[in-house]
């Protein structure tokens, strides 16, 4: 896992930079997350804000109620459409990025499957991580 990497979005308007390893990694299965990426989870990397800095761009902000009631603010590139970070109104010390803006997506681990009970059924998990129904 590094402690220094980059991303940012498909057409390079938006670049970010973190300078610390991420404090957590995993998949959210949320119909929420869902429709963010198109896909069948968000690949969350969550990292310290302290250790985070928006290089370049100005994301465009979706913001939406989590099921506890606090707003989740989704920034996406308004040329690209590109999702490229999550900031979580529960904990504002950290800042979610997602692991497909990342500019080397292979090093993502996810540690945990969560809101599994919201999962595509053509959804496969990998058999390692911790699943959890909703938020754990
Ligand atoms: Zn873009
Ligand atoms: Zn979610």
């Amino acid at each position: 896992m590094p402690n220094d990497f980059s991303g940012g979005c498909a057409c390079g308007a938006i670049r970010y930079q973190c300078t610390a390893e991420p404090v957590y990694m995993g998949n959210c299965h949320c119909r929420d997350c869902q429709r963010a990426t198109g896909s069948a989870y968000f690949p969350a990397v969550v990292v310290s804000v302290d250790e985070f800095t928006l290089l370049q761009g100005e994301p465009t902000w979706y913001e939406s109620k989590a099921d506890r009631g606090h707003t989740m603010a989704r920034a996406f590139c308004n040329k690209c459409g590109s999702p490229v970070l999550l900031n979580n109104g529960a904990n504002d010390t950290v800042t979610v990025l997602y692991a497909e803006s990342l500019d080397d997506p292979s090093w993502y681990k996810p540690k945990r499957d969560i809101y599994t009970s919201s999962a595509q059924p053509w959804d496969l998990m990998h058999p390692d991580t911790q699943k959890c129904q909703a938020m754990p």
